[in-house]
């Protein structure tokens, strides 16, 4: 897929800006603070949704301004399309396929799809399990849009049961809890369930494509494994099976939650595991060995979804490539080649092998232009 034009209003620090694009490599310099990060952002909500530095709607509104909107021209081998997003102050947002407004968020996000690698993507080795799940949940967005109505529902009904059983911690009143209660289980093994399958199933398709990735890139004598390691045991991916699992956990942790006032059990508190050579990544390796690893995944996730959506996605990489050494760089150059439409932010230029320089387009940004 191809990303033609992209226009800006009202965003970030973009008053009116339109983009297009002319190459299947784009590099955007400037100095820091100038708005090279926020073009790749707007790209990433017209994929996701979602904005990875998790910025609410109203920072991304234009300061002083109730609304912005981010438009796109994208060309697939199925046709063109026009994508718009209507970011408001208020948080409501409005999302429009070729003129006409779409009432469901999963009708869009199949569109444009993109990998994003930033330094944030370095969290997901050095943070916590919720940056990984974000990550991951993210991934499943693009692979199955109908995966961002699922873990709707499920958090929908994790924050309802949250709600019930912090009042009941309050007013210490047990009589009534275990019949209501029940109502709220049976939704959140219902709904976790269908979150847990999805996980598991991406987790297992995307994990021999980043080993691989990595043992090329680290030269095969480091063994990269991801496991996803879910919080209700999971011994085979089958509905009936992971719902009862659920429920049998929910009740030996019935009398803690009452006491902490909060669901202990379910997707929301998984883990996906990351090794090298059996030892967890977090405590492993060099900055450099680490972003070897973000590398593998996300060269992976740009496979994966390929793959499934039969289209190679757009490729961001936000101010990373100067931290790789040059044959990592160019093993990057290899592996995207001009396959995966490709913007990149940067400084400066000089970090750039020749090569990319000569066959990238460049755009200089100051201040919002
Ligand atoms: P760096 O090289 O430091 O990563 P950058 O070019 O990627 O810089 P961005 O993060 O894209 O920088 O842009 C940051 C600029 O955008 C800042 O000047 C910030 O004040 C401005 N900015 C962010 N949100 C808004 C907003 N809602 N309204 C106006 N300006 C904003
Ligand atoms: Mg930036």
């Amino acid at each position: 897929m191809y990303l033609k034009t992209l226009n800006l209003r009202q965003f970030r620090n973009y008053q009116d800006q339109k983009v297009e694009f002319t190459a299947a490599k784009t590099i955007l310099v400037g100095n820091n603070a100038q708005g090279k990060s926020n073009l790749l952002e707007a790209v990433e909500l017209l994929a996701t949704l979602r904005s990875h530095r998790m910025a609410r709607d109203r920072d991304l509104v234009q300061e002083g301004e109730a609304i912005a909107q981010i438009n796109a021209t994208l060309e697939r081998q199925t046709g063109v399309s026009d994508l718009s997003l209507t970011l408001r102050r208020n948080g409501r947002r409005s999302v429009a396929l070729n003129g006409e407004s779409i009432r469901r968020q999963m009708d869009f996000l199949g569109v444009l799809n993109a990998v994003q690698f930033s330094s944030l993507d370095l969290d997901l080795v050095r943070g916590g399990p919720e940056g990984r799940r974000n990550w991951l949940d993210t991934l499943l967005i693009q692979l199955e849009p109908v995966y961002a109505h699922i873990l709707q529902q499920y958090n929908h009904v994790l924050r309802q049961r949250n709600a019930f059983l912090k009042r009941h911690v309050e007013t210490l009143d047990a009589t009534s809890l275990h019949s209501e209660l029940a109502v709220w289980d049976a939704q959140l093994a219902t709904t976790g369930t269908r979150v847990i399958r999805r996980r598991d199933r991406a987790i297992q398709r995307l994990a021999p494509i980043a080993s691989a990735w990595h043992a090329s890139i680290s030269g095969s004598t480091e063994i990269l494994q991801i496991n996803y390691v879910p919080n209700i045991p999971l011994e085979d991916n089958h509905p009936e099976e992971v719902q009862q699992a659920f429920l049998a956990k929910i009740q030996q942790r019935a009398i803690a939650e009452m006491h902490q006032g909060t669901t202990l059990v379910g997707p929301h508190r998984d883990e996906i595991e990351l090794t090298i050579n059996q030892t967890p990544a977090r405590q492993y390796g060099s900055q450099g060995q680490q972003r070897t690893l973000v590398l593998a995944l996300k060269l992976a996730e740009l496979q994966l979804i390929e793959e499934v959506v039969k289209e190679p996605p757009l490729l961001l990489l936000d101010d990373v490539l100067a931290e790789l050494d040059l044959s990592r760089q160019n093993q990057l150059l290899d592996a995207i080649q001009d396959r995966f439409q490709t913007l990149i932010t940067t400084t400066h230029l000089g970090s750039f092998d020749s090569q990319w320089l000569k066959s990238s387009q460049i755009l200089f940004v100051k201040a919002g232009e």
